[in-house]
């Protein structure tokens, strides 16, 4: 679903049918209570879900507080659950499939 700021992020979700002025974040499991749309606006999770739609990574979420209320942000982290690693580069990805293609290793040789 397009966020309102018009990034496509498989995690938002919202219902503004009759009258209702639903919106949430589903990457966060726990209570949502310090979120707000305003964070998908540099939530980096829409660019990585377009750069990289590898199916074993898991995106894990927390609302970082900032400072008297300001600096609030979306704190990412991303697990490949093929490898079972961090991946610290989600839009390029973690390289190992890339070591284990043998096409592409007989490219880089
Ligand atoms: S905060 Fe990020 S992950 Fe959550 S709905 Fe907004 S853009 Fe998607
Ligand atoms: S190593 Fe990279 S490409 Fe391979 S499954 Fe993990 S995230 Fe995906």
């Amino acid at each position: 679903m397009k966020t309102p700021f018009g990034a496509q992020c498989s995690y938002y979700y919202e219902d503004m049918h009759r009258g209702r002025e639903h919106q949430e974040c589903r990457l966060l499991h726990t209570s949502q209570s310090d979120w707000n749309v305003n964070l998908c606006k540099t939530c980096h999770v829409p660019r990585w879900q377009q750069c990289n739609s590898c199916e074993h990574l898991e995106y894990r979420a927390i609302v970082t507080p900032g400072v008297f209320g300001f600096w609030r942000r979306m704190s990412i982290t991303v697990w490949c659950k093929n490898v079972e690693s961090e991946v610290t580069e989600p839009e390029i990805g973690c390289g190992n499939c890339h070591q284990q293609n043998p096409v592409l290793e007989n490219l880089t040789q």
